[in-house]
């Protein structure tokens, strides 16, 4: 190849290369800059477990029939309860999310939705330890640890 023929195809690709830049500065934005911006979850997504108050109990859902913990195929729910009758009562609702492979099976199971997906999905955290979640930490329905939270509020003033 002669190097004006060289010179033909680089300007070439070159051209296509800008034209293909400035048709995109016009097009629709399809990212969002997270942390700072967030795009909605789908209401099916399977983010955090969580054992939510019903408002008009002021308790959670669970009846203690230990199903979730029978079916969770990683093992990661652990429930103990103390008492007989309708005086039992959880002593012990844990969940180890660093195991959960989200497979949904335990809220697929539960006769009275007392487990289900919260669509919280920053739950990363440095130290393993804080992915085990207990009875209380299910309540509250939201991540121990948002640390992409946490970044967004040091970047802003
Ligand atoms: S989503 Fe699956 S792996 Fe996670 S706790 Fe429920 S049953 Fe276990
Ligand atoms: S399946 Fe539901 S009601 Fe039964 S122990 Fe699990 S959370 Fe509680």
């Amino acid at each position: 190849m002669s190097a004006a023929e060289r010179v033909i195809r680089g300007a070439a690709a070159l051209g296509t290369g800008l034209g293909l830049t400035f048709r995109t500065m016009f097009r629709r934005k399809v990212t969002v800059r997270y942390p700072v911006e967030k795009l909605p979850t789908s209401h099916r997504f399977h983010g955090l477990l969580s054992l939510p108050i019903d408002p008009e109990t002021g308790k959670d859902r669970c009846i203690i029939c230990f199903q979730c913990e029978r079916i969770c195929p990683d093992r990661c729910i652990h429930i103990e309860a103390e008492g007989k009758g309708k005086e039992r009562q959880l002593s012990r609702f844990d969940i180890e999310m660093d195991k959960c492979c989200y497979c949904g099976m335990c809220v697929e199971v539960c006769p009275t939705e007392a487990i289900v997906f919260v669509p919280h999905y920053e739950t990363s955290t440095y130290n393993r330890a804080r992915l085990l979640y207990s009875h209380e930490d299910l309540t509250r329905a939201a991540p121990k640890e948002p640390i992409a939270t946490g970044i967004v509020a040091r970047r802003r003033p």
